[in-house]
């Protein structure tokens, strides 16, 4: 079974940045840039996978 590297991610949505651009859809908004999740699209899935683990990473020193 391959990974479809254009699918696109539901979970996931990209924002403006340069960088770290991937956010996960419990963001709406990134502080950065200033676009929202509503305006922006989807991630593509193997963007998601190189970055997923700092954004996960990111939500979790945010909650405590
Ligand atoms: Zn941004």
């Amino acid at each position: 079974m391959s990974i479809n590297h254009y699918a696109l991610s539901p979970d996931f949505w990209d924002c403006e940045c340069e960088k770290d651009y991937i956010h996960s859809r419990k963001t709406l908004h990134c502080s950065r840039c200033g676009t929202t999740e509503e305006e922006q699209p989807d991630s593509r899935v193997n963007e998601v996978s190189k970055f997923h683990c700092r954004v996960y990473i990111g939500e979790f020193l945010l909650k405590i």
